[in-house]
């Protein structure tokens, strides 16, 4: 890659001790390590040149990825320290996120009480927020890019993996496929005759669908292949009366309802999901904080 102006460090294995891998993606894996000189751990998110070089525009979605963490620095957003280049890889030197995945914490201690799944959702729209304000959409939200930050609680999670995230400012309007079936928003798969194109709010409705999920154990879309889920996801039709989703405060259901809307125009943004009254009192308490 090798490009000066990127601002690539070529000191990796001089400055830091890598430990153990942590974590493994679909492009990346992930390792714990120390800072030499001062004995800080981070985690290391490293991508193969090589490999990435196989993938289409993979190097450029690397350098994408780094653009656009660069820009964020938010509680709820895994933070990006600094870029090296080695003759092999690239590394992205990130804070270690040391609570695990969500989904992981969730199957250990089962449901999690309404007053943690409101500071999650909260945490998780305000990461959103922060995005959507830089313009930029994650477009690959699900459990396994939710991270907790320690085993203190179980709602203060962070968001990772911008892998597949954009800007609306370079592209003004998206009109990719991507993102994980059961989790996308429906729009992004109605784009066949690229009529179709969507914004921001395609992350609004994943979250939606996390929340669902955190609340009834299960995924909302469901079928007996890739194909039927995606069927579904693209249908969007969304079993409100599930027992277990009525169980969930009503301000709670109310609001999720609004960030599942088939329609992206009818859909709450994340900042009018922060607004609704599910946070009246949670808005106030992070309002006393700033
Ligand atoms: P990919 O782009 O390949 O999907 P991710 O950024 O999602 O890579 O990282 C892969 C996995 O590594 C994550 O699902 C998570 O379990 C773990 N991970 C990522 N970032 C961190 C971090 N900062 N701290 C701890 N674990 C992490
Ligand atoms: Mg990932």
């Amino acid at each position: 890659i090798h490009l000066k102006k990127l601002c690539l460090l070529e000191n990796f294995h001089e400055a830091f001790m890598v430990s153990k891998l942590i974590g493994k993606g679909s492009f990346a894996k992930v390792y714990l390590a120390t800072r030499k000189e001062n004995n800080t751990q981070y985690a290391i998110k490293a991508f193969s040149k090589s490999f990435m070089q196989q993938q289409h525009k993979g190097i450029e979605s690397l350098l994408n990825e780094m653009k656009l963490m660069r820009k964020l620095n938010h509680p709820n957003i895994v933070k990006l320290h600094e870029v090296h280049e080695t003759a092999n890889s690239v590394y992205f030197v990130v804070d270690i996120v040391a609570g695990g995945e969500l989904l992981q914490r969730v199957r250990e201690t089962g449901f999690l009480p309404a007053e943690t799944l409101q500071r999650l959702a909260y945490n998780l729209l305000s990461a959103l927020n922060h995005l959507h304000q830089f313009n930029i959409a994650h477009r690959d939200l699900k459990p396994e890019n939710l991270l907790l930050k320690s085993y203190e609680n179980n709602y203060d999670i962070v968001l990772a993996d911008f892998g597949l995230a954009a800007s609306l400012l370079d592209d003004n309007i998206l009109f990719k496929r991507c993102g994980t079936p059961g989790f996308v928003a429906p729009e992004i798969l109605e784009y066949n005759d690229g009529q179709q194109f969507y914004n921001e709010k395609c992350d609004v409705f994943s979250a939606g669908i996390i929340l669902y999920l955190l609340i009834t154990g299960g995924q909302p879309f469901t079928g007996k292949d890739q194909k039927a889920i995606l069927k579904a996801n693209k249908d969007c039709i969304i079993d409100f009366d599930d027992s277990l989703y009525k169980s969930a405060p009503i301000q709670m259901q109310n609001l999720i309802q609004f960030m599942l809307l088939k329609k992206s125009q009818d859909r709450m943004s994340s900042s009018e999901c922060l607004r609704h009254p599910y946070f009246k009192e949670l808005a106030k308490e992070h309002q006393v904080k700033l």
